[in-house]
């Protein structure tokens, strides 16, 4: 864990999370600020801090929390209306949080994929 990560430290418990999905190596919890009616953030337990370093560091790590973001969009019911993964990696994504994390957005038409 470390100890100056915020992601790293509601995986601890040390900061409340509405918690909605867990899993041995994976949580899922509602975004603070969120974006679409329903907007949950997929984390993996173990700390990296974007896609490229777990791409690289445990690719397996990277699969579960993409199948626990399906698993979140079911148990959300956005499978039929659609929903949106977002995994913002590095300073042009505008990635405020450097501990990996899947968003899953939905329960509503989501717009453009990218603004201009
Ligand atoms: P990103 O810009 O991809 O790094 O996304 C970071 C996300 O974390 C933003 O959507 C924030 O609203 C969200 N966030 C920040 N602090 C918290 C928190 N304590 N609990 C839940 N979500 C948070
Ligand atoms: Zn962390």
């Amino acid at each position: 864990m470390a100890s100056d990560c915020l992601f790293c430290r509601i995986v601890a418990g040390e900061i409340p999370a509405d918690i909605v999905h867990q899993t041995a190596t994976t949580l899922a919890f509602r975004d603070i600020n969120p974006k679409a009616p329903v907007h949950v953030l997929v984390i993996p337990r173990a700390h990296h801090g974007d896609l490229t370093a777990i791409g690289a560091a445990d690719p397996a790590l990277a699969g579960e929390v993409l199948a626990a973001a399906a698993e979140v969009a079911k148990a959300e019911g956005l499978t039929g209306g659609g929903y949106r993964v977002i995994l913002n990696s590095g300073p042009h994504s505008g990635q405020e949080v450097f501990h990996v994390h899947a968003h899953v957005l939905g329960g509503a038409p989501l717009g453009p994929m990218v603004s201009r």
